[in-house]
């Protein structure tokens, strides 16, 4: 309808909203019916018939289906083998396949929970009320109100605005913001970019605020129309899943070459060749670590949910892996490390008297906050019996104390009119308000005392900076007022022109006081080999004080300012930036050489953020945090993860479930490829000794399904061990394998290896061992068959944790436990029962065989807390 080139009245009249109120929510929802949600259009998601044909697909099941084939083949065909066996293997194929897309499904749920949380909101007005609803809802018609910060959802005319600027770069790849302007009406064709008085939904405020009404919505909007058929479900894989990944087939390529080694061994043996063959083909499929990549995505999707739990959720998900790498938390203070309950304590007019506003309030003291009140947008809803307070923390503490006194921030409103603004951003750290004052006008500035000291020209300032220091060094905050007098309604609505030749009132001094969790949280960080730097607006001394209380500024550690940080050559900051544990009066735009700085000496930084300002140190950074409650749209946009209750303490929490995600997957790799790694050795040294092939096709395959993928599931399921934060953090260049897993694993292998062929020597040679039963391979294998599966099943306590498997509690991880009991319940049932025995190619064995498959299944366990007995000193 091209809403650009027609006045306000017509496009209201258009689109059916001329009420001043909004739609209703009557004509919403039957608008959104209509017209369907404000999304694109998504690709259609993989059926289920389409992942079992993907699972297919997959190597093993191939080889395996094909020797499934070839086994029925020689059933029918020749008498050797019989048919079960193909069907056996149909059905292992059938069970790893349902427990790998369940436990996908479980992990896609988890992940898909995530993009749920993570939806957009906006702000409209409805039958007069300002509600803020999915972005999906807004229909055309709407009135959305917009903020600097805010993420324009919709595409939608101007109707009010106030130094709007947005930036359309997704739209145009225009990257200097774009001045609205509400009366613009178009007489021709525009572009995009010059249709000033429209927003387009993708875009961002970068200043100002406004409102405008819906135009279009989903893929009626002109993003829609470029963005076509979006897949908005980013299938994203994180670095260690890249690199496990290739590690998998690199493994996958081992155990073929062992497969072909395996069978040419048995030819030349003369073994016959079917069975060769099968037994090959098992070894390659077992020795693939096809679970693995399950178990991580399964590992990284419970820990996503457990840090959502605790407040903090995932954007991308290679965040997981990052938090656990962390080496440098740089956080704002107001809110995150304070509790964003700003209160005014101290007020000063002129002179030597200072008020303390907790004791005593005094006129002059009044005339100050009153001043400062008229230059504030703080909204006040009645709630009951209560106030509530929405808007800026410091603007609140301002406007509540005056309420607090018996003042009405409305009839001051009403006295007082405001005519324009030059609203706060943290960049200026002051803000200016024009306002009608019988027939002349008043400019009122507030913000920082060092900013404005040098735009007044009136007032005791001698003695309101010795009290400015004062105050500081009371970690209290200091907001200086001061005002201008004109006799003509002033021309221009610029800082040049407003903000100059001020006369001081006085300084209002204030306090956040600290979150209670946030010096434990510095604590706990500082254990975990993590630096806690705090990042302020505030003035240095103020902040220092508060730094001091947290335990962040410590003995050696030193404060800056951002103006000597502008001062500081790249070279300069890289080699003192580990000193400085505090930086005040920062500008967001400081905020990425910080970063930066940091991460040249090879740390891994998470920072946090809440304004337009913060994006690009927020995406510098290599975990951008947002604060969910006062961060803007587009700081969210630009975040890893999202604190949704605005706390330092939460990135902590966060950093160690990343650490646990990372320990899991490590527990899963050490788990799996022990059992791997040994199953081709065992097959590959008892065919080189020419015992013939330890393990039948069906047997390997069990061993593979049940005893390492039952367990090994519930291993991503494993809570954070005692000490995961006395450790350093994880380099993100350290291999998984560094620390030691790799020679565990090799050990592991090593023992399972000795172990089995020990176990299947005795029962295939030795005849003395049992009394009733006489040696044989059937029996060596059955022996051998026990003992790997059982010894699996028990690795999984093993790889628990670094302590002892005694110290350990059960209770803690209860369905790894479960699923261990399962797979031992079921592997001893299958050796038992004639009817399993024969499917599995297993016999009867005696006693004697039993205990000595089950006191050599231990000895793994024995090993290992060797290990961990020895190692465990070491550490301390
Ligand atoms: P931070 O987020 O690090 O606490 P801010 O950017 O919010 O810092 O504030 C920086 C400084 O700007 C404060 O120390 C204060 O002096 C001033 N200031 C903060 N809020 C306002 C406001 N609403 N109006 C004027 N000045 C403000
Ligand atoms: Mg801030």
């Amino acid at each position: 309808m091209e809403a650009y080139k027609k006045t306000i009245e017509e496009v209201r009249q258009e689109l059916q909203a001329t009420s001043q109120d909004g739609l209703t929510q009557q004509q919403a929802s039957e608008r959104l019916e209509k017209d369907g949600r404000n999304r694109f259009e998504e690709a259609p998601k993989e059926s289920m018939v389409k992942k079992i044909l993907h699972s297919l697909s997959d190597f093993t099941t191939i080889v395996l289906l094909v020797a499934a084939a070839i086994s029925f083949y020689t059933a029918v065909a020749t008498d050797h083998g019989d048919l079960f066996e193909g069907i056996l293997i149909i059905a292992i194929v059938i069970i790893n396949s349902v427990l790998a897309i369940v436990q996908e499904g479980n992990a896609e749920k988890a992940l898909a929970a995530l993009q749920d949380m993570n939806k957009q909101t906006a702000l409209v007005i409805r039958g007069g009320q300002l509600l803020e609803i999915d972005a999906e809802e807004v229909v055309v018609g709407d009135t959305l109100v917009i903020e600097n910060g805010s993420m324009i959802v919709a595409d939608a005319r101007i109707i009010k605005g106030s130094q709007l600027r947005v930036e359309e770069s997704a739209l145009t790849g225009e990257s200097e913001p774009v001045e609205k302007e509400v009366d613009f009406v178009a007489i021709q064709d525009e572009n995009l970019g010059d249709q000033i008085n429209m927003l387009f939904k993708g875009c961002t405020v970068v200043n100002g605020r406004g409102q405008a009404i819906v135009t279009a919505t989903g893929m009626q909007t002109e993003m829609g129309k470029i963005a076509g058929l979006l897949n908005e479900s980013t299938n994203q894989i994180t670095p260690l899943q890249a690199r496990l990944n290739s590690l998998g087939k690199r493994i996958s390529l081992i155990a073929l070459v062992a497969a072909a080694i395996v069978f040419g061994l048995g030819y030349m043996q003369g073994e016959p060749l079917l069975d060769m063959f099968m037994t090959s083909v098992s070894l390659a499929v077992a020795a693939v670590p096809e679970t693995l990549m399950v178990i991580v995505t399964l590992a990284l999707a419970f820990g996503v949910q457990k840090m959502a739990k605790k407040n903090a959720i995932i954007r991308r998900l290679p965040a997981v892996e990052t938090l656990g790498s962390a080496s440098v938390i740089c956080s704002d203070k107001t809110g995150t490390l304070t509790q964003n309950k700003m209160t005014v304590r101290r007020v000063w007019a002129h002179g030597d008297e200072v008020v303390d506003t907790e004791d005593a309030m005094t006129e002059e003291a009044m005339e100050v906050l009153k001043i400062a009140a008229l230059c504030t947008d703080v909204v006040i809803e009645q709630e009951k019996d209560e106030l509530n307070y929405i808007g800026n923390p410091t603007e609140i503490a301002i406007v509540r104390s005056i309420q607090e006194n018996y003042h009405s921030q409305k009839e001051l409103r009403e006295e007082f009119p405001r005519i324009g603004e030059i609203p706060f951003d943290s960049t200026r750290k002051m803000m200016t308000t024009v306002h009608k004052r019988g027939k002349k006008y008043i400019s009122v500035t507030k913000g920082a005392f060092d900013v404005l000291l040098p735009l007044f020209r009136f007032g005791d300032l001698d003695q309101a900076t010795v009290v400015n220091d004062r105050f500081g060094k009371k970690a209290l905050r200091v907001i200086a007022v001061g005002y201008r007098v004109y006799d003509e309604e002033p021309t221009e609505m610029t800082s040049e022109f407003l903000e100059r030749e001020l006369k001081l009132v006085g300084l209002i001094g204030m306090i956040d006081p600290p979150r209670p969790e946030s010096k434990a949280a510095i604590a706990r960080a500082k254990k975990a080999g993590i630096k806690t730097v705090m990042i302020t607006g505030d003035h240095v001394v103020t902040a220092s004080a508060i730094a001091k209380e947290l335990g962040i500024l410590q003995k050696g550690d030193k404060a800056l300012t951002g103006a000597q940080l502008r001062e500081m050559s790249e070279e300069d900051l890289d080699r003192n930036v580990k000193e400085y544990s505090v930086y005040a009066r920062v500008t967001p735009e400081d905020k990425i050489r910080i970063v930066q700085s940091w991460q040249r000496t090879g740390a891994t930084v998470a920072m946090t953020g809440d304004g337009v300002n913060d994006a690009p140190a927020l995406k510098a950074s290599d975990v951008g945090c947002a604060m969910g409650i006062t961060g803007t749209d587009v700081a969210k946009g630009a975040a890893d993860i999202v604190l949704t209750d605005d706390n330092f303490a939460t990135i902590v929490d966060a950093v160690e479930q990343g650490r646990t995600v990372y320990q899991n997957i490590r527990k899963a790799v050490n788990f799996l490829l022990s059992c791997n790694i040994s199953e081709i050795f065992i097959v590959l040294i008892a065919m080189l000794l020419g015992w013939g092939a330890p393990f039948t096709a069906v047997q390997l395959l069990f061993v593979n399904v049940v005893a390492d993928g039952l367990p090994g599931f519930a291993l991503g399921k494993e809570p954070a061990t005692d000490g995961i934060m006395d450790e350093t953090p994880i380099s993100p260049k350290e291999s998984i394998f560094a620390r030691g897993l790799w020679q565990k694993i090799g050990i592991n292998s090593l023992v399972f290896t000795i172990v089995t062929l020990f176990g299947f020597y005795l029962g295939a040679f030795v005849d003395g061992v049992s009394p009733w039963v006489s040696a044989s391979h059937e029996v060596g294998q059955t022996v051998a068959f026990l003992i790997l599966a059982y010894s699996s099943i028990i690795h999984v306590f093993n790889v628990r944790s670094e302590k002892s498997i005694f110290q350990v509690k059960i209770s803690s991880n209860k369905s790894l436990f479960e699923m261990a009991v399962l797979a031992i319940i079921i592997t001893t049932v299958i050796a038992l029962l004639p009817f399993t025995q024969e499917l599995f190619n297993l016999v009867p064995v005696g006693l004697n065989h039993w205990m000595l498959a089950i006191a050599l299944s231990f000895v793994p366990v024995f090993v290992n807390e060797m290990i961990k007995f020895h190692k465990l000193p070491e550490e301390d």
